[in-house]
């Protein structure tokens, strides 16, 4: 019944792309009746996109609430399927299996936790865990009451924490004792300690225990999970009745990833999120109820919030969640996993692709990956080498790949192929999903109705699950995304269009550089350097020249054990730019670096190559979303 909304050939994709632009409505009211509601909408989209008159609202007047949808559900005839599949960092501790029955329970009696404690519908609860079972539990039972969840990746600092509990106001915080990451432990409970020192907002923290790392527990604030679920259970509080929601009612807040300055607080709704993220989980990956799913992401992430967790438990499937690193004990942890579960459909970011790649073929080739049956991308732009290594390598030239576009604002793909349905292209995201209706808009903010083009990316008709507001700033939602090009929702990328209508994402708008009056995408670039024999990664950007306006500037991993003479490979990878773009995309100059910097969930964060490129060495802006900072020094020192 769920899955009779899988779009199933190139045919009926275009059939229902076309319904889904000429009657949106009637489309998304027939999608969303497969799902679970106490009171179905009376209008299924009220919307405009204009700035003094911005509103979207979907499925109006409905009542829900998604853990129904994601568990209660499934139980008559699935209860003793798996839905999560937990896979501990190191090898030797053994994996938990939750059946569907087992998580509804967890979530019901969590649920009553948080009631116990005093959490309250439409209250934020922050999450600051390491990747178990009970963040993907904390952020149902959050869901099932109500409260609006607000996940903090498990990487960042006090001082990040504490912004985000202060910007959504949160007074309940839930955390482990610490996590595991690779070979270190992260103290997440005395990071908490730290960040609370100044939210004295913050009443209650709930600790759960994971490594049995000393932590302070302070007497009347922290509680711990285990003997709060003791309590409940000696009272009998087994049953937790869904909350009735409304369908604009807000969900979570997730912030985004910072690459391009300050995070924004992500506001999503109910049932648009609902609606929409299943139907892309299922139609993206051609997902079967009977599949294993693996997404790589940390549920701290949007692709986590949607592929580890709500999409495949939407779709009824079995998702894995893995507490480590792909490269902990060493590069073939992911294959490893693979081969033990038979994981049907993989999706990670082209970060963790590339990074793997450069480990060469004997990590996977010791593995069976022959379950593979879709590989999925997202994040990034996945560089051709990336795509074919992928494609070749760990699916056996057999597992179609997805790259897939999307953002924190979208909750889901928006542009991807469908695995095996409509056709991948490496580099391309290709066509957008069925109810998604892009535009390529020019500088002056008119859309571009050539059809083959490049330009800025908008969105012009409203998706279930597109932002609502960023928390409490309604005034820098509309500055983010809706007053640049009036009108529309604009994406903050750049993108070209074929003649069959495929999207390729350029890069970030403002990352374009502008080469003797050309206009070149930091994708382009970057693919073609990544081409070159040794190039691990590669990040461009501009700088001021004299003569071109703009001069191109490249910082380049090289594979590592390998003696160079920088100066010859500085000539052949512009040849080899040369030769795949043109002359005119030659980089004047070529700085080799052990690492680029990146925000903590694995994008490079041009905006700081670009000052050192300048030479502005003085304000690098808001560092706080970077994995690492003291990269910065190191490339600060090699400024060519
Ligand atoms: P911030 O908005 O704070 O600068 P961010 O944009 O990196 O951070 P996310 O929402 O995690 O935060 O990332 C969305 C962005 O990632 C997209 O706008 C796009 O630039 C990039 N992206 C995502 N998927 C793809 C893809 N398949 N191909 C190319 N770029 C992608
Ligand atoms: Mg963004």
């Amino acid at each position: 019944m769920f899955y009779a909304y899988q779009i199933k050939s190139l045919e009926a994709y275009r059939e229902l792309y076309k319904k889904s632009v000429t009657h949106p409505e009637n489309f998304w009211s027939d999608v969303a009746t497969h799902f679970q509601w106490h009171r179905k909408w009376d209008k299924v989209l009220d919307w405009s996109f204009a700035e003094d008159d911005l509103h979207i609202e979907w499925f109006k007047g409905a009542k829900l609430n998604i853990t129904e949808n994601c568990l209660d559900r499934h139980l008559p005839v699935n209860g003793n399927k798996n839905a999560i599949v937990w896979v501990p960092n190191n090898p030797d501790d053994r994996c938990r299996i939750l059946t569907y029955n087992v998580l509804f329970k967890k979530v019901c009696q969590f649920a009553n936790v948080l009631k116990n404690n005093g959490v309250k519908k439409g209250d934020s609860v922050c999450v600051y865990m390491g990747m178990i079972p009970e963040l993907a539990i904390a952020m149902l039972a959050c869901a099932r009451i109500g409260a609006v969840h607000s996940v903090v990746f498990g990487g960042f600092s006090a001082k990040s924490i504490a912004e985000r509990i202060h910007d959504c106001q949160a007074r309940h915080v839930i955390t482990c004792d610490g996590s595991y990451h690779g070979a270190k432990i992260v103290p997440l409970k005395d990071i908490i300690d730290d960040a609370v020192i100044t939210c004295p907002e913050v009443e209650r923290v709930i600790v759960r225990t994971r490594t049995h790392t000393p932590v302070s527990m302070i007497k009347g604030r922290d509680v711990w999970w285990e003997d709060e679920i003791a309590e409940v259970e000696s009272l009998g509080m087994e049953n937790c009745a869904a909350e009735d929601m409304d369908a604009e009612d807000p969900l979570f807040t997730l912030y985004t990833s910072g690459s391009t300055g300050k995070p924004k607080g992500v506001v999503h709704a109910t049932a648009g999120y609902m609606v929409y993220t299943a139907y892309a989980f299922v139609n993206v990956l051609q997902f079967d109820p009977r599949d294993v799913h693996f997404a790589t992401a940390d549920i701290g992430w949007i692709t986590g919030h949607s592929f580890v967790v709500y999409g495949p438990l939407l779709a009824g499937g079995t998702t894995i969640i893995y507490e480590g690193i792909p490269v902990y004990p060493d590069a073939s942890s992911l294959w490893k996993i693979v081969e033990r579960f038979h994981v049907n459909s993989l999706y990670t970011a082209p970060t963790v692709v590339r990074s793997l790649m450069s480990y060469g073929d004997e990590p996977v080739d010791k593995h069976d990956t022959s379950s593979l049956k879709v590989l999925g991308s997202a994040g990034e732009p996945l560089n051709d080498e990336a795509w074919h290594w992928y494609h070749q390598k760990i699916g056996k030239g057999k597992a179609p790949v997805v790259d897939s576009w999307w953002q924190t604002e979208t909750a889901a793909p928006m542009i991807s192929s469908l695995a095996g349905v409509t056709p991948g292209v490496p580099g391309w995201a290709t066509l957008p999903l069925p109810g998604v209706q892009p535009v390529l808009v020019d500088s002056e903010g008119k859309e571009i109705n050539e059809q083959v083009a490049s330009g800025n990316l908008c969105i012009r008709f409203p998706w279930p699950s597109i932002i609502r507001t960023t928390f409490g700033d309604h005034e820098r939602f509309k500055q983010a995304y809706f007053t640049t090009f009036p009108g529309y929702y604009f994406t903050g990328d750049g993108a070209s269009r074929d003649e069959a209508g495929n999207y390729k994402l350029t890069g970030r708008v403002d990352d374009v550089l502008n080469v003797s009056g050309h206009r070149i995408g930091t994708a382009e670039l970057e693919n073609a350097i990544n081409m070159h024999n040794g190039v691990v990664e590669s990040a461009v950007v501009g700088y001021p020249h004299a003569l071109k306006g703009q001069g191109i500037y490249a910082y380049v991993i090289f594979k590592s054990g390998h003696q160079i003479d920088e100066k010859e490979v500085r000539q052949n990878i512009a040849a080899t730019v040369s030769r795949i773009i043109g002359a005119i995309a030659k980089p004047e100059k070529i700085q080799f670096v052990p690492a680029l910097p990146k925000t903590r969930s694995g994008k490079i964060v041009r905006r700081i190559l670009r000052k050192i490129a300048e030479n502005d060495l003085e304000n690098f802006g808001d560092i706080s979303t970077l994995q690492d900072t003291e990269i910065i020094d190191t490339i600060v020192q090699g400024r060519l």
